[in-house]
């Protein structure tokens, strides 16, 4: 049975090289870093070892900035919640962010709306794209945070971060800026020194760590109110003893996505292109959604008009393909995308518009798999379709 993994945006396999940095902090080296023998300062110091290594990834000249989380939905919510507990008062009550945020982000913002916080979403072009005057026009001297992701889960559409930060903070230059990169990390170089960006949520089993671990930089000198209260871990910042192992695994799968950033800018990025070309050569109803000018190297959003989604997922796993529809978060629900529909994608591809996403574990053979079979199963599925005149006027 062939098993040909394209939902790497969703989680990824964890590397070998991690696992087994991983090991000896599973087994023997269980001490709690807070303590103070030896065997302890051990642990303390792959910590410290892992932060260094979080830090150079992200383009930091300081490990100092870096917190280790559980996930970045608890990176997101230590942000935002932080920011506003800090900071919100009766006269400071306006949020930003996007149409196309994850979850992690829209919950945290729906959720502070009830709470009397006023919101702001701002809209995306229909190539997935944000009109930046437009964004930048929403901030008031009342605005007290922005949020904006650094790439898209489900298009992969990269948005200019650094300079949306920047201009921010020149119209409002107490306005917090917080950025979801965990669709960045590893596909693209990070580069935070410098910038104008306060907050930077990241996860590791998007790049090659396990599930259950993550980071959240805190730029310095900024302030905010801690999510989880307890011991002294973390600077206080984020209480609870430390998940060595898990910390120490995502140090490696940094160091390792360092490693490998040519290889995916080079090599990932040359087999979603072949798949892609190939798909939308060899089916007239096949539409791109991932058409922002900046996108991804790994990511191929891919409209089929007229055909339902769930279906062509459950065809492609008989066939040992699996890819997504929407975000692994999102499903569940029938409501299509809210990323695809911020970006007015037709109702006609829309329902039946697939992610596709590879990783360095990606192989030629799995493309010209999926490359042979994608087509197929779609054929047979316009076969089936209640819209046959639609489908047979465009050649299927
Ligand atoms: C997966 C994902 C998250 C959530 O990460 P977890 O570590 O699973 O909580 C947040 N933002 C984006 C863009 C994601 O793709």
């Amino acid at each position: 049975m062939k098993n040909v993994y394209l939902d790497n945006n969703a989680t990824t396999r964890i590397d070998d090289r991690v696992v087994e940095k991983m090991l000896p902090y599973l087994k023997e080296n269980y001490a709690n870093p807070s303590s103070m023998y030896d065997t302890a300062h051990l642990t303390a110091k792959a910590i410290e070892k892992a932060r260094e290594q979080v830090a150079e990834f992200l383009g930091l000249n300081s490990p100092k900035g870096i917190i280790f989380t559980s996930c970045a939905t608890e990176s997101a919510n230590t942000a935002i919640k932080g920011v506003v507990n800090q900071y919100g008062s009766e006269s400071k009550k306006h949020i930003i962010t996007t149409q196309v945020e994850h979850p992690c982000v829209l919950s945290v913002y729906e959720n502070l709306e009830k709470k009397g916080y006023r919101t702001t979403y701002v809209g995306v072009n229909e190539n997935g794209e944000l009109n930046i005057d437009n964004l930048l026009s929403k901030i008031t001297p009342e605005t007290i945070l922005l949020s904006v992701m650094h790439a898209n889960n489900e298009t992969g559409a990269i948005y200019p971060v650094y300079e949306i930060a920047s201009e921010a903070k020149k119209i409002n230059k107490d306005i917090k800026v917080f950025v979801d990169g965990v669709q960045a990390a590893g596909k693209f170089p990070i580069k935070l020194e410098g910038t104008d960006i306060d907050f930077y949520s990241i996860s590791g089993h998007k790049f090659h760590a396990p599930k259950g671990v993550g980071a959240l930089y805190v730029k310095k000198g900024v302030l905010f109110e801690p999510f989880m209260l307890g011991g002294h871990q973390e600077g206080s910042l984020r209480a609870g003893t430390q998940n060595t192992p898990y910390i120490v695994a995502l140090g490696e799968a940094a160091k390792l996505a360092m490693e490998n950033m040519d290889y995916e800018l080079t090599e990932v990025k040359r087999l979603r292109d072949k798949f892609e070309t190939n798909i939308l050569k060899a089916l007239p109803n096949a539409k791109l959604n991932s058409k922002s000018s900046e996108r991804v190297v790994n990511t191929s959003n891919i409209g089929f008009e007229y055909i339902e989604g769930e279906l062509i997922l459950l065809y492609l796993n008989d066939l040992g393909i699996y890819a997504s529809s929407g975000s692994a978060c999102t499903s569940g629900s029938l409501d299509p995308s809210h990323v695809l529909r911020a970006q007015k994608v037709p109702f006609t591809s829309l329902h039946g518009s697939i992610r596709f996403s590879l990783s360095r574990f990606t192989t030629e053979d799995e493309i010209d798999y999926a490359i042979e079979k994608v087509p197929e199963v779609i054929r047979k599925l316009a076969k089936m379709s209640p819209f046959q005149a639609e489908l047979n006027a465009m050649g299927l």
